[in-house]
């Protein structure tokens, strides 16, 4: 087939010739060590992957300096894992130690790997996208600058994924992580009356709305938020560049835990709340690192061997968790969406912890 640029380009095509002669034939594979994988073939053949950790925003002079480490230790083979961890991939046992010499004289640190914290997903925060009710970059860095021993160690009872996400439409994975820190905004959008008519279309603006609160205001020719529908998700803002919502006051962060994409042992979760409201405190957000810090280490200090925090957490129950925590239970941990009935606990057996 031709070149095109629809699409990126085979992955098949990029594959280290050990992947790539042993694919799908895959024996078993074990933690050596903290940010060390050693993947067996059914031939015998093996694969080493070091894990190093990696800011999501990274600048063009660092990246060829991570190429460079994958051309003198690894053939050039490298990947980045859906949480940006870089993969560094080696046939050769005998370059693992002088690899991993290398990165951590370099600054990089490698782990993340089985029972750590591994690099949070995030997405574009105040960088680059439009919509943000929080930073990305900032609080991410913030968080795992105090978690740095929980990636390069395996010392707690199992992975834990934290994710963050600047806006409740989500790009990053705060729906199913263990920990997930989520911008939220708490003000409807300010209709601009002077821009709006002469940016943006009025049938496509109203109905942008996913609760149907704006209507057109015919005196204006702008448009009018109903403020008890709107529930703050700038959806109207992607469309309509006069309806902005950031608000520099009541911006700002919530906490969710429980969620996991993993089926193993039990099903899928979907992440709970639990701190509803934490301001944006840049550049360290003490709040946040505080908040998560807690989390990390009660769950620690409490969890079986192998419990994800949800897990835990619905062994002992919420009540126990929000009394380990110290977390204060609010009206706001009411789920009052048209559907919330069917997520709530019906029966009358509280775990009274
Ligand atoms: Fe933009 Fe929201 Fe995605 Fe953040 S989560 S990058 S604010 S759409
Ligand atoms: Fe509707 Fe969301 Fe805009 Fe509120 S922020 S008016 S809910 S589209």
């Amino acid at each position: 087939m031709g070149k095109t640029d629809i699409g990126p380009p085979d992955y098949k095509n990029f594959l280290p010739p050990v992947i790539k002669k042993n694919y799908g034939k895959w024996k078993y594979h074990e933690i050596i060590k903290p940010g060390l994988l050693k993947h067996v073939a059914e031939s015998g053949d093996e694969l080493y992957t070091v894990r190093a950790g990696s800011g999501r925003l990274l600048s063009t002079d660092h990246i060829r300096e991570i190429c460079e480490v994958a051309d003198k230790y690894c053939d050039g083979y490298l990947r980045f894992t859906s949480r940006h961890n870089i993969e560094f991939f080696l046939a050769d046992k005998n370059k693992v130690e002088p690899l991993i010499a290398e990165l951590k004289s370099k600054g990089f640190p490698v782990g993340g790997t089985g029972h750590s914290i591994t690099n949070i997903v995030h997405t574009q925060g105040w960088v680059h996208c439009h919509t943000p009710a929080t930073d990305a970059s900032g609080p991410v860095k913030a968080v795992m600058d105090e978690l740095y021993d929980y990636f390069v160690t395996m010392k707690l009872p199992s992975q834990v994924r934290i994710a963050l996400a600047c806006c409740l439409n989500m790009c990053g994975a705060v729906h199913c992580s263990d920990i997930a820190i989520l911008g939220l905004h708490r003000t409807v959008p300010k209709p601009d009356h002077s821009r709006l008519p002469n940016v943006c279309e009025i049938p496509t603006t109203v109905a942008s709305c996913p609760t149907g609160a704006i209507r057109p205001d015919p005196k204006t020719k702008s448009v009018i938020i109903n403020e008890e529908k709107c529930m703050y998700c700038g959806n109207c803002y992607t469309v309509c560049p006069a309806l902005p919502l950031a608000d520099p006051e009541n911006d700002g962060i919530s906490i969710w835990v429980g969620g996991k994409v993993s089926n193993a042992r039990t099903a899928p979760m979907f992440s709970k709340l639990v701190i509803p409201f934490l301001p944006n405190n840049p550049p360290r957000w003490p709040e946040v690192v505080s908040a998560v810090k807690n989390i990390v280490e009660v769950y620690a200090k409490n969890a079986r061997m192998h419990e994800r925090i949800g897990e835990w957490i619905n062994r002992i129950g919420w009540e126990r968790f929000f009394r380990l925590t110290g977390i204060e239970f609010t009206d706001k941990h009411i789920d009052d969406f048209k559907l919330a009935p069917e997520t709530y606990r019906t029966t009358t057996q509280f775990k009274w912890g």
